[in-house]
């Protein structure tokens, strides 16, 4: 389309939507975030799952300037998501502005050549001001397109390829829990029936990466062939639920699924299809004779931390005994337990524990730890959780 042409359909379209908004009263409407935007030899575009660029500006030849806002109106938790693909020729400077509304730079960018291997920018490529309003990128292209986001874009793929891992397990079966909002498949995978049960599930909020590189380390070790874990197995059910919120994630929210719900805090009221299949699905598996005994949500935050019930010390309380021993084994891997009063907050945790009476905890990943310690982490929280479970 060119110039003028877009100017005349700014014109047309002012003239029928600036008396319709206020004719509906006089809150701001949620911009629509532009899926592409392009200088003469250098094009952005979020044309892909999980893509989100904001609303875009080109301010000169490969100078773009993107304003990243929360899919919807706050209160939101500010983790502005970004992911989106540069696309030119080899050599090309691309200078690129992000500013956040509603929020700052939360998340150091990362590079991608395929969309599947991420390294995070360098230092000197990257700028930035105290308050991290904005944020500034340099980058060379070293070959037609890259793709830079946020944290690495673990989408559909990764998850199919996940489940497939799942599924060639001799133990475990996979089936439909339920579908989200947009009707995405929400998937279960599970191991044969015992008369106790573990859940564990993850990705309720879209941009927590390192939340999900840890459960699948904490599952693969589980379903390990180790003597512990066949032990583990041999007693309890394992019931995984891995992507929560897959509309989120294919949208590029911050937090929310489509209905402009946080499904972490729907827990109780229960008006979301994400929270409802794993609820159903569960009092099924209780009115079958089943009894839950540890529910595990996994997240990501600034550092490495868990969110537990209150601590008891006669006898010592299962998180207490679980990450005491963990700690122990993991001298280089600082970490925190946050026991925290049970709140009102309809969120997994509370819910789990309240209904249940079993610990629930909320297992939070920090944001840039070094994934390969994230993973070997994982590992030796699995194991002291099955230990911990087996006494
Ligand atoms: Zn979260």
């Amino acid at each position: 389309m060119t110039r003028p042409m877009r100017k005349a359909r700014y014109i047309v379209l002012s003239m029928v939507l600036i008396p319709a908004f206020f004719l509906v009263g006089c809150a701001a409407p949620r911009p629509v975030p532009d899926r592409s935007c392009e200088s003469e030899s250098i094009l952005i575009d979020a044309h892909f799952e999980g893509g989100q660029m904001g609303t875009c500006a080109v301010r000169g030849e490969g100078q773009f300037e993107l304003t990243l806002f929360p899919e919807d109106a706050p209160p939101i938790n500010k983790s502005p998501w970004y992911a989106f693909r540069v696309s030119g020729q080899h050599g090309d400077k691309v200078r690129i502005r992000m500013m956040f509304e509603d929020g700052y730079a939360r998340y150091w960018p990362k590079l991608s050549r395929d969309g599947e291997t991420w390294t995070p920018l360098a230092e000197s490529q990257v700028s930035t001001d105290e308050e991290k309003g904005w944020m500034n990128l340099e980058l060379t292209l070293d070959q037609a397109r890259i793709f830079v986001a946020g944290q690495e874009l673990l989408t559909e793929r990764y998850y199919d390829d996940w489940l497939d891992e799942l599924e060639s397990h001799s133990e475990v079966s996979t089936r439909l829990l339920g579908n989200s909002v947009q009707n995405r498949p929400i998937y279960l995978a599970e191991t044969a029936d015992r008369p106790e049960l573990v859940l564990l599930i993850g990705r309720q909020h879209p941009p927590e990466m390192t939340g999900a590189i840890s459960m699948r380390s904490f599952i693969q070790t589980i379903l390990g062939d180790t003597d512990l874990a066949r032990r583990f197995r041999d007693r309890y059910k394992l019931a995984i639920v891995p992507l929560m919120n897959p509309d989120g994630v294919a949208a590029g929210h911050w937090r929310h699924n489509v209905n402009g719900v946080d499904v972490n805090r729907d827990w109780g009221p229960f008006t979301q299809p994400e929270t409802n299949a794993v609820r159903r699905w569960l009092e099924n598996a209780e009115a079958g004779g089943m009894e839950l005994r540890l529910l595990l949500d996994f997240h990501s935050t600034f550092e490495d931390l868990f969110y537990t019930q209150p601590v008891s010390e006669n006898p010592l309380d299962f998180a207490s005994r679980w990450l005491g021993a963990s700690a122990v084994r993991l001298p280089d891997f600082p970490f925190k337990h946050e026991a925290n009063p049970v709140s009102e907050q309809p969120n997994a945790k509370n819910y789990f524990y309240t209904s249940r009476g079993i610990p629930a905890i909320t297992y939070e990943s920090g944001d840039e730890t070094s994934r390969g310690q994230i993973e070997s982490a994982a590992v030796v929280f699995a194991e002291e959780m099955m230990r911990e479970m087996l006494k």
